[in-house]
């Protein structure tokens, strides 16, 4: 793959003052409940004391212009999937490791940083292994230094040419607390170091944390992803629109339902038997299959790839080839098939 334009000026994209504001707190709120899976405590903020801006009192463009930012547009489900399948399945894994176990926040701690490099050590390899076992293409999101701390994992994922690796960000930073100079910064050294490392440039994104921060959507744009996967309006693949306007970028949306961690965590609120999770999941590709859209599933091999949960993997699996009609596929080459079936230019590398 190409190199991107890595010499573009940084992005800067300017808020008003108080929407910025409010979005910052929006953001806050939004990211707190969206950190189950990388167990991160933000500091809190200040709480809002001007009256104008208690959200009842917000203007009609204030409320519309905080909801335009990122938008759902067209709906890209293509009549049908390759091969006449009825449903497409793409099974992520978000290889966070040491990242979400201390380094993202700068709260390290021996014991944690232990559990990712199990992720490395373990379950990487075991998760690998079922993927190539079963043939299921899949692709994996690296930080670029959970990639840089054990190499190694590449080569294991390339070596059956079947998958794909593409970036989840420099150090798992919280992308909605950075500026956008240096959000845009990290991801492009992020996308430098996993290429140096693999050989191939990435061509998906997916943020730390599921979230944007004002300025991602136009930062993934200007570095010229084939595909952004981080967002969730909808359960098919569909095209955003940002303030308004198509932008030609594919998003392949995620949902917490569809996530092991939060439910995995057997010292969280919310921990499930992974054999239970397994029918959620099984339900959930059942009514994608009977609605002919997509399954996408994330994963982590830090919480998956331990021996009880590669159980409840491998049972979604077998659930998913006895019924039929699958295809199974690396989000990149999905999201290059449904912007071919949905008429779009094809995708090309930025130079
Ligand atoms: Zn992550």
């Amino acid at each position: 793959m190409t190199r991107g334009p890595l010499e573009q000026s940084p992005v800067t994209h300017p808020v008003p003052t108080s929407l910025a504001r409010t979005m910052r707190r929006a953001l806050s709120v939004g990211g707190a409940l969206l950190l189950g899976a990388c167990t991160l405590t933000e500091a809190p903020r200040s709480q809002p004391t001007e009256a104008a801006e208690e959200p009842w009192n917000w203007s009609e463009e204030t409320v519309r212009s905080a909801v335009d930012q990122v938008r759902a547009g067209r709906d890209l489900n293509p009549a049908a999937w390759p091969g006449g399948a009825r449903v497409a399945v793409l099974l992520s894994y978000d290889v966070d490791n040491e990242t979400v176990q201390g380094l993202r926040t700068g709260q390290v701690s021996i014991g944690p940083l232990s559990q990712g490099q199990y992720g490395a050590r373990v379950a990487l390899p075991r998760v690998v292994e079922l993927m190539n076992r079963e043939s299921v293409p899949s692709t994996f999101f690296f930080p670029a230094w959970s990639l840089k701390l054990a190499p190694e994992q590449g080569a294991l994922i390339q070596e059956s040419a079947m998958h794909e690796i593409a970036v989840h960000g420099w150090i798992h930073e919280l992308n909605t607390a950075l500026d956008g100079p240096t959000e845009e910064r990290l991801l492009r050294q992020a996308v430098d170091a996993i290429e140096e490392i693999t050989g191939e440039r990435p061509v998906g994104y997916r943020a730390p944390s599921w979230n944007h921060s004002p300025n991602t959507l136009q930062i993934v744009r200007d570095i010229g992803f084939l595909y952004e996967s981080s967002l969730m309006h909808d359960d098919r693949p569909y095209e955003l629109v940002q303030n308004g306007e198509p932008t030609g970028m594919v998003e392949l949306p995620v949902e917490w339902i569809l996530d092991d961690a939060p439910l995995f965590n057997p010292r969280g609120n919310s921990y499930m038997n992974p054999r239970d999770v397994m029918q959620v999941w099984i339900d959930e590709f059942d009514k994608a299959w009977e609605e002919g859209t997509m399954f996408l599933l994330t994963m982590h091999p830090h919480v998956i790839g331990h021996r009880s949960r590669i159980v409840a993997l491998e049972g979604l699996i077998e659930h998913m080839k006895a019924k039929g009609g699958v295809w199974f596929a690396t989000h990149a080459d999905a999201a290059r098939y449904v912007r071919e079936q949905a008429g779009m230019p094809a995708w090309e590398a930025p130079n």
